[in-house]
C-alpha cells in the first residue's frame, strides 16, 4: 500500500480535496496531501476545500481555492467586498477572536521553534513561559489614522482611486476601506470630482506623465484634525483654492498640503512639502501626551492599540521615579515620552534623523526635559557610550541604567546592540517587537547571557492582518 502511495505525485494544475489543519505565518490556510504541505490562500482554518495546485516546490506548494465544501465554523462573512483581491487584510474572513489566538499560538511557535523555550500552552497546561492572551480590540475596524490613496485613470479615461491589486499597481477603484478612518471617503469624493472638474490629470506610472499620484490622508483620534495630503508629479497644483475649499467644509480640516514627488519610482512620498492651507501637521495624543504630525512623521498607525502596548511596556518597565532608562529605536519618541513621566532619565536612540527632531519638538511641546535623543543606529550608539566609559558627557547612570527598552523593526535587534545590552547589565529588558520570530532569536541570546523572560504580552496592532505585536519583560537572573 505505502508503495502504492508515493506513486501519487502532486503537480501544477491538479485538483484536489483538502482540509484545512493550520495558519501559516501571514494567515494563509495549510492541508496536508500525500504527505505534502500546501498553502492556500483565503483558506481559513477547518475548511474543507477543493483547490488546484498553482506551484509546487520539492516538500511543498501552493494552492488556490476553487470551491469551499465545507466552511469552518470560525469562518465570518467578510465586511469588506475586496478582502481577496486586496491583500491588505489578509484574515478579514475569520472570526476576530480565533484571529487572536492565531497571532497568540504564532507567538508561543516561536519562542518554541526558534527560541528554544520551553512555554505553556494555550489552556495553561506544561511547563515553561506563559503568553498571555493577545489583547484585542472591541471595534475591530475603522482603526488606521493613516491612509494613501493611490490615483490613476482607468480604461475609458476615468479617474479613479482605491488599492493596488495584490502584488501589482492595478487600482482596483473603493474608497470605502474597513481598516481606515471614515471620514476617508468623503475626502476621496471630493478630491476626485475636483480632479474631473478641473480636469486635473492623474499620474500615470508608465510615461511618468500626469500629476496626481496619491492622497494621504491622516485623521487625529483624540483631536478630530484632519490632514489631507496630495502627492504631486510637479510643484503646482492648478486650481488648488477650489479643492481647499471644498475640503475646508469638513469639521476638522486642519492641514492641507502637497508633497512633491517627481521621480519614477515605488515611493509614495517625497521629501518637500508645499502648504495649501492651515497649518503643516495636525496634533494628537496618545496616552494625555501631545504629538505634532506631518505627512513626512512616523507616527503609529493604531492608536488605540498604541496606548495599550506603551501602557504594558511602561507596566513592564516598573519606574518608580529614581531610574535611568535607554529607549532604543526610539523613532519619533513615543515610548520615550511615555517612560518620562516616571523615570529619572530617559536617553533615546533613533537612525532617522527627522523621527529625532520630531521626537525633540514632541518633548517641548509637552514640557518634558529629562530625556535625551541621540541620533545613530542603536549598535553604534550604545557600544560607543560605553566603550569611552565615563567621561565629562557620560555619567555613571548611562552606562549603566536601570531598564533597557528596545523597539527595533522587524529585523530585530543587531548582535553588537544586544552584546551591549548584557554589559550594561539592566536590572530589566523591556523588548517591543513587530516580528515574532526575531524576537525569539534575540531573547535567546539574552537567556544565554545571564537574563529570563518574565512575561509575554502580545498586542494587537493590526486586526484582520497576519500582523502580532509582543512586549516581554526580561529581568537579570542574579537580581
Ligand atoms: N518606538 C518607536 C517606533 C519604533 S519602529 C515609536 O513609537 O515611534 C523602529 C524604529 O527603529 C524606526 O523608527 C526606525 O527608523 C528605527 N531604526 C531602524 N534601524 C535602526 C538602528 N539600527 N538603530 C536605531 N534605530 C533604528
Amino acid at each position: 500500500m505505502s508503495g502504492k502511495r508515493k506513486d501519487i505525485r502532486l503537480q501544477k494544475d491538479m485538483e484536489l480535496e483538502l482540509t484545512i489543519e493550520d495558519m501559516g505565518v501571514d494567515g494563509e490556510g495549510i492541508g496536508k496531501a500525500e504527505g505534502v504541505t500546501l498553502f492556500v490562500k483565503d483558506a481559513v482554518l477547518g475548511d474543507v476545500v477543493r483547490v488546484k495546485i498553482m506551484k509546487m516546490k520539492k516538500n511543498y506548494g501552493y494552492a488556490r481555492i476553487m470551491e469551499i465544501l465545507d466552511p469552518s465554523p470560525y469562518r465570518v462573512e467578510p465586511k469588506c467586498t475586496y478582502h481577496r483581491q486586496c491583500g491588505g487584510c489578509q484574515i478579514q474572513a475569520v472570526d476576530y477572536a480565533q484571529q487572536l489566538r492565531f497571532k497568540e499560538n504564532k507567538v508561543r511557535n516561536n519562542l518554541k521553534r526558534i527560541g528554544g523555550f520551553a512555554v505553556k500552552e494555550a489552556d495553561g497546561s506544561g511547563e515553561g513561559i506563559t503568553v498571555n492572551p493577545v489583547i484585542g480590540m472591541d471595534e475591530p475596524y475603522f482603526y488606521r489614522n493613516k491612509a494613501q490613496f493611490p490615483i490613476g485613470t482607468d480604461k475609458n479615461g476615468n479617474i479613479v482611486t482605491g488599492f493596488y491589486a495584490s502584488r501589482s499597481h492595478n487600482i482596483i477603484p473603493n474608497r470605502k476601506c474597513y481598516l481606515g478612518a471614515e471620514i476617508n471617503e468623503k475626502i476621496l469624493d471630493i478630491v476626485i470630482s475636483f480632479m474631473k472638474e478641473y480636469h486635473i490629470p492623474a499620474y500615470d506610472e508608465t510615461t511618468g506623465k500626469g500629476l496626481v499620484r496619491h492622497v494621504l490622508i491622516r485623521f487625529g483620534f483624540t483631536t478630530k484634525e484632519i490632514m489631507v495630503c496630495l502627492v504631486v508629479n510637479g510643484r503646482k497644483l492648478p486650481h488648488a483654492e477650489k479643492l481647499v475649499e471644498r475640503l475646508t467644509e469638513l469639521e476638522g480640516m486642519t492641514s492641507i498640503t502637497l508633497n512633491v514627488n517627481e521621480k519614477n519610482t515605488n515611493v509614495i512620498l517625497g521629501e518637500e512639502i508645499i502648504s495649501l492651507w492651515g497649518q503643516d501637521y495636525i496634533t494628537d495624543y496618545i496616552g494625555g501626551i501631545k504629538y505634532q504630525i506631518s505627512p513626512l512623521s512616523f507616527y503609529q498607525v493604531n492608536p488605540v492599540q498604541t496606548e495599550k502596548l506603551y501602557g504594558t511596556a511602561l507596566e513592564y518597565a516598573g519606574l518608580t521615579g529614581k531610574e535611568t532608562v535607554w529607549d532604543l529605536y526610539c523613532g519619533i519618541g513615543t515610548i520615550s515620552l511615555f517612560l518620562a513621566q516616571k523615570a529619572k532619565q530617559v536617553y533615546g536612540v533613533e537612525i532617522v534623523p527627522p523621527a529625532i527632531e520630531d521626537a525633540k519638538n514632541n518633548a517641548k511641546i509637552n514640557g518634558i526635559e529629562n530625556v535625551e535623543f541621540f541620533v545613530g543606529k542603536a549598535e553604534e550608539v550604545l557600544p560607543e557610550f560605553y566603550e569611552k566609559g565615563m567621561t565629562e558627557k557620560n555619567r555613571e547612570d548611562m552606562l549603566h541604567p536601570d531598564v533597557i527598552v528596545v523597539d527595533p523593526p522587524r529585523k530585530g535587534c543587531d548582535e553588537k546592540c544586544l552584546e551591549t545590552i548584557v554589559k550594561m547589565k539592566p536590572e530589566r529588558v523591556v523588548y517591543v517587537s513587530c516580528d515574532s520570530a526575531t524576537l525569539a532569536r534575540d531573547l535567546k541570546y539574552l537567556c544565554e547571557q545571564g537574563y529570563e523572560v518574565k512575561k509575554v504580552q502580545p498586542v494587537d496592532m493590526f486586526p484582520h492582518t497576519g500582523h502580532v505585536e509582543t512586549v516581554v519583560l526580561m529581568s537579570r537572573k542574579d537580581k
